[in-house]
């Protein structure tokens, strides 16, 4: 029995950063330590993985960005730190 009272705001507050916006790690190499960043002038967005090369760029907002990064698959993300 959870109750689960409906709070959840109709609008959202731009600039309030939860860790929900917090990127999730590294598909490629499953290193946490990911850099979000964009450009306005290139109209493009990206995340860069600060251990391997990844590099995941899109023509879309930090927001959108966050989105589609989290939902990248990672099936096959290996353990951070784990292998030598
Ligand atoms: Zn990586």
């Amino acid at each position: 029995m959870t109750e689960r009272p409906s709070n959840q705001q109709a609008t959202k507050p731009r600039k309030n950063r939860k860790a929900d916006d917090t990127p999730k790690p590294c598909p490629e190499c499953g290193c946490p330590d990911v850099c979000l960043d964009s450009s306005s002038i290139a109209e493009a967005t990206w995340i860069d993985c600060s251990n391997c090369d990844f590099h995941y760029q899109q023509k879309c907002c930090e927001e959108s960005m966050l989105t589609r990064w989290n939902k990248l698959d990672r099936s096959a993300m290996p353990a951070f730190g784990e292998a030598e």
